[in-house]
């Protein structure tokens, strides 16, 4: 196949190269301003990178023929940092929604096959948490299916939400081409995939507030506390980077099944309050450093406006119904948490353990 691959610099993009480039003879032509996750690929005769932003106007003609000789289109392109949704509100939207439109017009121009990274977030939070049912009795008010499930989400003024209303539009923009059109799709939502290279650690290699695994990791390898939002009762179900991977490859492989679907990709035996993850991620570093005295390392509680600052609401739980991807493409995650934690904090030991921050630099 000819797969183009648009923001295949990123975490997923990396892994998905790592797993088609090495296992596949499919040709790969990617799109991504950063690279340095895949350096390692882009020698590769099967794969051509170029390292621009889709929406920049010199890359219009490739990406148009691109298009037009692929089989399909991959769009992993997207500012997805929850930290970035109050505090960056109109990039978020652009990038997430205005920058995807001509990528979905191209391909319906030419008919060509779009698999659209989407997000859990595009049900927003559970109806338990609008009733109130904190103890969650009754499953049809918290389970995620894909066909039945309902957005709901906060006020404006909770910009939160640009996130998961941008990707929404585009799921629906998508799906009404499909309807109308007849454009080949697949919806992907991922559930808080875990895994080497996600990220960045701050004030190592980036600046800002990434995602809780790389926050906690970054806060156990600088030597700070690792903090809790509101608590840290928010509640998420983890699945290994590779077996998501895996997902991708059988929708590849089974076109006539992938297509015209929305598909959620998590686990939900690997559910766990980010209270659960700090302890678990401290108790895991304690193994692989070899240093019990990680068992104990601090963990201190921030509210969201602290840590986020204003706009800030939470997905309060994310359990996926899964029988669809079980169902047409055989896809069923096993790896279980403690073997995510224990394989993922393990590169980022060896990664960053020897290099000093910044500060102890300076000092
Ligand atoms: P990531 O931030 O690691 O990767 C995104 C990549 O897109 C980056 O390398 C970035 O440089 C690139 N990019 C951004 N704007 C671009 C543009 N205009 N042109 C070209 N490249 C651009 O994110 P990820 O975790 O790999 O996520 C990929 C997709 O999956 C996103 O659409 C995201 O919303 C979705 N998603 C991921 C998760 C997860 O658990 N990782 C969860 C929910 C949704
Ligand atoms: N979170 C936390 N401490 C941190 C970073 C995040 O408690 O240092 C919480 C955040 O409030 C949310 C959860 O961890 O409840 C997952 O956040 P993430 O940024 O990974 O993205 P999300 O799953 O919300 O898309």
């Amino acid at each position: 196949m000819n797969i183009v691959i648009l923001g295949c610099g990123g975490f997923i993009g990396s892994h998905l190269l790592d797993r088609l480039l090495t296992t596949t003879d499919h040709k790969i032509i990617g799109w991504d301003p950063e690279s340095s996750k895949i350096q390692k690929h882009l020698d590769n005769p099967n794969f051509t990178l170029h390292q621009r932003y889709v929406d920049d106007p010199e890359t219009q003609q490739d990406l148009r023929d691109a298009v037009a000789n692929g089989d399909v289109v991959i769009n992993l392109a997207a500012i997805c940092n929850p930290s970035e949704y109050n505090t960056n509100p109109i990039s978020v939207i652009k990038s997430n929604l205005f920058d995807v439109y001509p990528i979905v017009e191209l391909c319906v121009e030419y008919k060509r096959w779009l698999i659209s990274f989407s997000t859990s977030e595009c049900y927003g939070r559970t109806l338990s948490s609008y009733v109130g049912d904190t103890s969650y009795e009754n499953p049809d008010l918290y389970e995620l299916k894909e066909d039945e499930t309902p957005l709901i989400m906060g006020p404006i003024v909770n910009q939160r939400w640009t996130y998961a209303c941008a990707k929404q539009m585009v799921e629906r923009l998508v799906y009404a081409h499909h309807k109308e059109d007849g454009l080949p799709f697949t919806v992907v939502r991922p559930l808080n995939f875990f895994g080497p290279r996600m990220d960045y650690i701050p004030q190592r290699d980036g600046d800002g507030v990434p995602r809780v695994l790389a926050c906690f990791m970054g806060a156990l390898l600088n030597g700070d506390p690792m903090k809790l939002v509101d608590g840290g009762k928010a509640r998420r179900t983890i699945v290994s980077i590779y077996e998501a991977v895996d997902a991708i490859c059988r929708m590849l492989d089974n076109p006539e099944k992938a297509n015209g679907h929305a598909f959620n990709i998590g686990n939900r035996n690997n559910e766990v309050t980010m209270a659960e993850l700090a302890d678990l991620m401290r108790k895991t570093y304690a193994k692989i450093t070899g240093d019990a005295s990680y068992e104990d390392y601090p963990i201190i509680e921030v509210s969201a406006e602290e840590f986020y600052g204003e706009g800030y609401e939470d997905c309060d739980r994310r359990m996926p119904d899964i029988s669809k991807a079980k169902e047409l493409l055989g896809w069923e995650p096993k790896i279980a948490l403690e073997d995510v934690l224990l394989d993922t904090m393990t590169y980022f030991h060896n990664e960053y353990a020897g290099s000093m921050k910044p500060a102890q630099v300076a000092e």
